[in-house]
């Protein structure tokens, strides 16, 4: 324990006691530990969740006065919660967050003068309507139940349920899950939208890549209509904005979530924000919203462990209905083991690989097919990026591509495009198809097979098949 954490923490209990009636003190101080003191920041540690609430609640007046006259006026207390106090198997898990009653900014900060001093009719609200009509932009296969728990993930994903079955009245808001690429934030943080609108059908939810909204933005901005643009988010139950360190330098969209944000957290409603980064290390973003990203809970997401990454493997398989024997599982499970898009990834190409071979899954065939693969995929491939370097490599123009051209290179271009999307996406063979001016799945089943036979006999063919499949596996690390 740390020793001026426990002085400063024992000098404010001396003042306290004075004041709260006996058993109070008994009840909601006692079982409270100081864990550390930084700077002007007190962390204690609290039993539970409730609890939490009930001294913010109750106490949260008493706690900052106190905790002000040992510390001065920057003095701000963090709380850590116990979420779940452990067994001989698994570690006590705690999460972190900030006392809300401790926050203060200064006003000039509030006003964003966009909206403050220009109110400009809404004119998203239409007369009668109380709720707007908004398509949340949710994928619905991204649930709570597909999102396997691990010690990886356990806090930012029990946080997440709080705030979908909650969102706004809770403690954690904004949420902000952080992580490197590949461990789920999307994922989850759309799970949470999902779960909200199961629970409360009549919350305005809303997910927006960070990328789309300053894309929005600035078109906004190019006609005049800021206003709208900031008023149309604020209408918004729960705003989940992923990826958001793609505001680094963008000073004016930063500005507009400012105050989207302000608004949108003194109304008590839901913000869900994804990064790459922990809050502390986004390089790029303003003081002030980094500051307001710290109020309520900061959860991180690590790659999780072997028996999490079977059970995630498992989980997909099950889902998908496939079937292979366990020897194999664990086999990816072991050797796959710092990203989970690249594991799903090898799970797909090792499927494509035993229907285009048409020979059952093994552990030799595993071996094949992770051989290639273990370095690759960390980023998320797009058909597009697939489709753009194929046209480059054979100087093909991309509509091309699309079109119904029986011509001998068109043609092998596309297959090969269709080839390697199979390989190194997740997408259906109907989507891929989709993305070929709209053909079926048995065209592109036809066109994977066709470019192995050609690997076979055609030995340029070959070379060129390769070439293109490393250009794709470098672009994807
Ligand atoms: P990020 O946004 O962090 O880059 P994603 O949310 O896109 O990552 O996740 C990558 C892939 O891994 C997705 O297909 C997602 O469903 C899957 N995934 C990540 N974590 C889990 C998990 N805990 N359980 C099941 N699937 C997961
Ligand atoms: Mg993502």
């Amino acid at each position: 324990m740390d020793k001026n954490a426990e002085k400063v923490w024992s000098n404010c209990l001396k003042i306290i006691k004075d004041i709260v009636e006996w058993q109070h003190y008994k009840t909601w101080f006692e079982p409270i530990t100081p864990v550390s003191l930084k700077a002007n920041v007190l962390v204690i540690q609290v039993p539970s969740q409730f609890f939490f609430e009930y001294l913010e609640e109750h106490y949260v007046n008493l706690l900052a006065k106190t905790l002000k006259r040992e510390l001065g006026k920057e003095a701000r207390l963090e709380y850590r919660i116990m979420v779940d106090s452990g067994n001989s198997r698994s570690k006590p898990v705690t999460m972190d967050v900030s006392g809300q009653g401790f926050k203060s900014f200064s006003n000039n900060e509030m006003d964003f003068p966009l909206v403050i001093n220009n109110p400009v009719k809404n004119p998203f609200v239409i007369p009668g309507l109380k709720k707007m009509q908004i398509d949340p932009q949710l994928n619905p296969i991204y649930t709570f139940d597909s999102f396997i728990e691990g010690d990886c993930n356990r806090v930012a994903r029990r946080a997440g349920k709080t705030v979908a079955e909650k969102p706004g009245a809770n403690s954690f808001n904004p949420l902000v899950i952080y992580g490197s690429t590949g461990l789920g934030k999307t994922h989850l943080a759309q799970a949470i939208g999902n779960e909200v609108k199961r629970i409360h059908p009549n919350k305005v939810v809303l997910y927006v890549s960070s990328e789309k909204f300053i894309n929005q933005f600035m078109d906004h901005s190019r006609n005049n209509a800021i206003n709208d643009f900031i008023h149309f988010y604020q209408l918004i139950d729960v705003l989940i904005l992923d990826d958001v360190q793609f505001f680094a330098k963008a000073e004016k969209s930063q500005d507009a979530f400012f105050a989207i944000f302000n608004h949108l957290h003194q109304s008590q409603k839901q913000l869900v924000l994804t990064s790459d980064k922990s809050p502390k290390d986004l390089e790029g973003v303003q003081e002030r919203l980094l500051s307001r990203f710290r109020w309520g809970l900061s959860a991180d997401l690590q790659v999780p462990d072997y028996e999490t990454r079977i059970e995630i493997l498992e989980k997909k398989m099950k889902n998908d209905g496939l079937e292979m024997p366990k020897e194999v599982v664990k086999y990816i499970a072991y050797n796959i083991n710092n990203n989970v898009r690249e594991l799903e990834g090898a799970l797909i190409s090792l499927l494509a690989q035993s229907s285009l071979n048409r020979k059952e899954i093994d552990l030799d065939l595993a071996k094949k097919v992770l051989r290639n693969f273990v370095k690759s995929s960390s980023k998320e491939i797009t058909i597009d990026t697939i489709q753009k370097m194929v046209c480059e490599y054979f100087d093909v123009p991309y509509e091309k591509l699309l079109q119904k051209t029986r011509k001998r290179e068109i043609v092998q271009a596309r297959q090969i495009t269709m080839y390697l999307a199979k390989a190194f996406t997740k997408n259906s063979l109907k989507t891929i198809g989709d993305h070929f001016g709209g053909r079926d799945h048995t065209t592109v089943i036809h066109s994977c097979q066709t470019v192995k036979d050609l690997m076979d006999t055609d030995g340029i063919f070959r070379e060129n098949v390769l070439e293109l499949q490393q250009k794709v596996q470098l672009a994807a690390m």
